[in-house]
Protein backbone atom coordinates (compact mmCIF):
# COMPACT_ATOMS: atom_id res chain seq x y z
CA UNK A 1 0.00 0.00 0.00
CA UNK A 2 1.37 3.91 -0.63
CA UNK A 3 -0.21 7.01 0.33
CA UNK A 4 -0.30 10.22 -1.44
CA UNK A 5 -1.05 13.69 -1.09
CA UNK A 6 -1.85 16.63 -3.11
CA UNK A 7 -2.89 20.17 -3.11
CA UNK A 8 -4.06 22.88 -5.48
CA UNK A 9 -5.43 26.68 -5.93
CA UNK A 10 -7.16 27.94 -8.30
CA UNK A 11 -8.09 32.06 -8.65
CA UNK A 12 -12.09 32.59 -9.25
CA UNK A 13 -12.80 34.74 -12.34
CA UNK A 14 -15.63 36.13 -14.20
CA UNK A 15 -17.08 34.88 -17.25
CA UNK A 16 -15.41 31.06 -16.14
CA UNK A 17 -17.97 28.27 -15.42
CA UNK A 18 -17.23 26.79 -12.04
CA UNK A 19 -16.07 23.00 -12.00
CA UNK A 20 -15.60 21.05 -8.97
CA UNK A 21 -14.94 17.50 -8.75
CA UNK A 22 -16.62 16.87 -11.91
CA UNK A 23 -19.59 18.55 -11.86
CA UNK A 24 -20.88 22.04 -13.41
CA UNK A 25 -21.82 24.41 -10.53
CA UNK A 26 -24.03 27.14 -11.00
CA UNK A 27 -22.06 30.40 -9.68
CA UNK A 28 -21.75 34.18 -10.98
CA UNK A 29 -17.58 33.16 -10.65
CA UNK A 30 -15.59 30.49 -12.14
CA UNK A 31 -12.17 28.88 -11.71
CA UNK A 32 -9.91 30.10 -14.05
CA UNK A 33 -7.01 28.10 -15.79
CA UNK A 34 -5.44 26.77 -18.95
CA UNK A 35 -7.84 23.42 -18.43
CA UNK A 36 -11.23 23.44 -16.77
CA UNK A 37 -9.62 24.60 -13.69
CA UNK A 38 -11.20 21.79 -11.38
CA UNK A 39 -9.33 22.31 -8.10
CA UNK A 40 -10.50 19.15 -6.25
CA UNK A 41 -9.57 16.75 -9.51
CA UNK A 42 -6.19 18.54 -9.49
CA UNK A 43 -5.15 18.06 -5.91
CA UNK A 44 -6.89 14.75 -6.51
CA UNK A 45 -4.17 13.53 -9.85
CA UNK A 46 -1.28 15.01 -7.40
CA UNK A 47 -2.20 12.12 -4.64
CA UNK A 48 -2.61 9.36 -7.29
CA UNK A 49 0.80 10.46 -9.12
CA UNK A 50 2.03 11.39 -5.28
CA UNK A 51 1.39 8.15 -4.32
CA UNK A 52 3.78 6.20 -6.57
CA UNK A 53 6.20 9.05 -6.60
CA UNK A 54 5.52 10.14 -10.65
CA UNK A 55 5.70 13.77 -10.30
CA UNK A 56 2.80 16.03 -10.48
CA UNK A 57 0.10 16.82 -12.69
CA UNK A 58 1.99 19.55 -14.03
CA UNK A 59 4.75 17.00 -15.38
CA UNK A 60 1.76 15.08 -17.38
CA UNK A 61 -0.06 17.65 -18.21
CA UNK A 62 1.48 20.74 -18.79
CA UNK A 63 -0.14 23.84 -19.46
CA UNK A 64 1.95 25.09 -22.15
CA UNK A 65 0.16 22.22 -24.54
CA UNK A 66 -2.50 23.02 -26.59
CA UNK A 67 -4.10 19.96 -26.07
CA UNK A 68 -5.02 20.08 -22.34
CA UNK A 69 -6.39 23.87 -23.08
CA UNK A 70 -10.30 23.89 -21.80
CA UNK A 71 -9.62 20.00 -21.14
CA UNK A 72 -12.14 18.58 -18.99
CA UNK A 73 -10.09 17.28 -15.80
CA UNK A 74 -12.24 14.30 -15.76
CA UNK A 75 -9.80 13.33 -18.57
CA UNK A 76 -7.43 14.18 -16.06
CA UNK A 77 -7.89 11.94 -13.56
CA UNK A 78 -8.88 8.95 -15.97
CA UNK A 79 -5.31 9.35 -17.46
CA UNK A 80 -3.77 9.36 -14.32
CA UNK A 81 -5.64 6.29 -13.16
CA UNK A 82 -4.26 4.53 -16.45
CA UNK A 83 -0.61 5.42 -15.30
CA UNK A 84 -1.95 4.10 -11.74
CA UNK A 85 -3.21 0.78 -12.73
CA UNK A 86 -0.57 0.52 -15.99
CA UNK A 87 2.11 -0.21 -12.34
CA UNK A 88 -0.49 -2.59 -10.98
CA UNK A 89 -1.95 -0.39 -8.26
CA UNK A 90 -5.73 0.93 -8.03
CA UNK A 91 -7.53 3.06 -5.41
CA UNK A 92 -8.39 2.01 -1.95
CA UNK A 93 -9.85 5.49 -1.16
CA UNK A 94 -9.46 9.11 -1.14
CA UNK A 95 -10.30 12.51 0.54
CA UNK A 96 -10.52 15.44 -0.35
CA UNK A 97 -11.62 18.94 1.37
CA UNK A 98 -12.55 21.82 -0.58
CA UNK A 99 -11.89 25.60 0.75
CA UNK A 100 -15.00 27.74 -0.59
CA UNK A 101 -16.47 30.35 1.16
CA UNK A 102 -19.19 30.33 -1.67
CA UNK A 103 -20.95 28.92 -3.45
CA UNK A 104 -22.41 26.28 -1.13
CA UNK A 105 -21.23 22.76 -2.24
CA UNK A 106 -23.31 20.93 0.08
CA UNK A 107 -25.83 19.76 -2.15
CA UNK A 108 -23.17 18.71 -4.73
CA UNK A 109 -21.12 16.32 -2.55
CA UNK A 110 -22.92 13.09 -3.51
CA UNK A 111 -22.78 13.72 -7.05
CA UNK A 112 -19.00 14.44 -6.89
CA UNK A 113 -18.44 11.05 -4.98
CA UNK A 114 -19.91 9.14 -7.57
CA UNK A 115 -18.71 10.90 -10.81
CA UNK A 116 -15.11 10.70 -8.88
CA UNK A 117 -15.58 7.26 -8.01
CA UNK A 118 -16.91 6.05 -11.43
CA UNK A 119 -13.66 6.91 -13.26
CA UNK A 120 -11.60 6.21 -10.28
CA UNK A 121 -13.06 2.11 -10.81
CA UNK A 122 -14.56 2.19 -6.76
CA UNK A 123 -17.41 2.65 -5.18
CA UNK A 124 -18.46 6.06 -3.91
CA UNK A 125 -18.30 5.14 -0.43
CA UNK A 126 -14.58 4.83 -1.20
CA UNK A 127 -14.54 9.01 -2.02
CA UNK A 128 -14.80 11.25 0.48
CA UNK A 129 -15.92 15.10 -0.35
CA UNK A 130 -15.52 17.95 2.41
CA UNK A 131 -16.02 21.43 1.87
CA UNK A 132 -15.38 24.11 4.21
CA UNK A 133 -15.26 27.76 4.54
CA UNK A 134 -12.39 29.78 5.68
CA UNK A 135 -14.46 31.83 7.89
CA UNK A 136 -13.87 34.82 5.46
CA UNK A 137 -10.10 34.70 6.38
CA UNK A 138 -7.31 34.20 3.61
CA UNK A 139 -7.96 34.12 -0.13
CA UNK A 140 -10.67 31.26 0.07
CA UNK A 141 -12.73 33.78 2.68
CA UNK A 142 -12.25 36.96 0.29
CA UNK A 143 -13.47 34.79 -2.97
CA UNK A 144 -10.35 35.23 -4.42
CA UNK A 145 -9.59 31.71 -4.78
CA UNK A 146 -10.59 28.12 -4.24
CA UNK A 147 -8.42 25.43 -2.79
CA UNK A 148 -8.15 21.71 -2.65
CA UNK A 149 -6.75 18.81 -0.30
CA UNK A 150 -6.51 15.42 -1.62
CA UNK A 151 -5.21 12.14 0.42
CA UNK A 152 -5.74 8.82 -1.52
CA UNK A 153 -4.23 4.97 -0.81
CA UNK A 154 -3.27 2.53 -3.68
CA UNK A 155 -2.35 -0.91 -2.86
CA UNK A 156 -0.96 -3.38 -5.83
CA UNK A 157 -2.62 -6.71 -3.99
CA UNK A 158 -5.73 -8.09 -5.63
MG1 LIG B 1 -4.58 23.12 -11.04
Amino acid sequence: MRIGQGYDVHRLAEGRELWLGGIKIEHSKGLDGHSDADVAIHALCDALLGALALGDIGKHFPDTDERFKGIDSKKLLAATIGLITDKGYHVVNADLTIMAQKPKLAPHIDDMRQTLATIMNVDSDAVSVKATTTERLGFEGREEGISALAIVLVDNRH
